[in-house]
């Protein structure tokens, strides 16, 4: 953990978890001008800056343009939405979770997860190589009341194809084992979700496919 991290009030490093942001995401500008600080957060590609305390209530998370992020989360989502990233509202707008499927093109290999933002989940597993792949792609979501639950249960439905002793660097940077990795074929997979959400009461099967489906089917079977 970098020495930012250490600064972070518990409400701070709560946000950034709710958000799925991390201290990657926070530029330093204490030591900084301004104007020069926003510059090159956004250069960096950092959402939020740490700067000077919001005279409310002390928080010194800030988004570039210098708004308090905790006393008005709007202004992150503006700014994420202003930018063309970081954002789906159908996913995003309400903090809700998505159920997704991950696929490794370069491994073949599956990960199910939950997600509250799907496209920085993706820029995550790539980022931090999940499983040792730099090549993942969102194949498909789907919301559900609860996702946790969903998750819960197609993971156990797929246990045995779980695949063990692949590594990623976690959020800290630390080396850690990548759980989430199952050596399965798509279709098999999918007709276990489309089963399972059948089974919890869903009428209607509303696959949000991001990736070719002709293209899933021809890579991951
Ligand atoms: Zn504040």
């Amino acid at each position: 953990m970098s020495n930012l991290y250490k600064l972070f009030s518990f409400e701070e490093t709560s946000f950034l978890e709710d958000h799925q942001l991390s201290e990657l995401d926070v530029y330093d500008a204490r030591f900084e001008n301004k104007k020069l600080a926003r510059k090159k957060a956004k250069n960096s590609n950092k959402q939020l800056i740490y700067g000077t305390p919001c005279i409310k209530h002390g928080h010194r998370l800030r988004t570039r343009a210098g708004h308090c992020v905790i006393c008005d989360p709007t202004k992150l989502r503006f700014q994420q939405n202003y930018h063309g990233i970081l954002f789906n509202p159908v996913e995003n707008l309400r903090g809700l979770s998505n159920f997704y499927v991950a696929g490794s093109i370069d491994k073949k290999l599956i990960k199910v997860g939950i997600s509250k933002n799907i496209e920085y989940r993706l820029k995550q597993l790539n980022v931090n190589q999940y499983a040792e792949s730099n090549n993942w792609k969102i194949l498909f979501t789907h919301w559900v009341s609860d996702p946790g639950e969903t998750e819960t249960k197609i993971k156990k439905s797929i246990e045995k194809f779980q695949i063990k002793d692949l590594f990623y660097f976690d959020q800290d940077g630390k080396y850690s084992e990548a759980k989430e990795v199952y050596n399965i074929k798509f279709s098999v997979l999918y007709r276990l979700f489309v089963q399972e959400i059948k089974e919890q009461g869903y009428t209607e099967i509303k696959t949000n496919w991001h990736y070719y489906k002709k293209l899933i089917l021809k890579t991951f079977g």
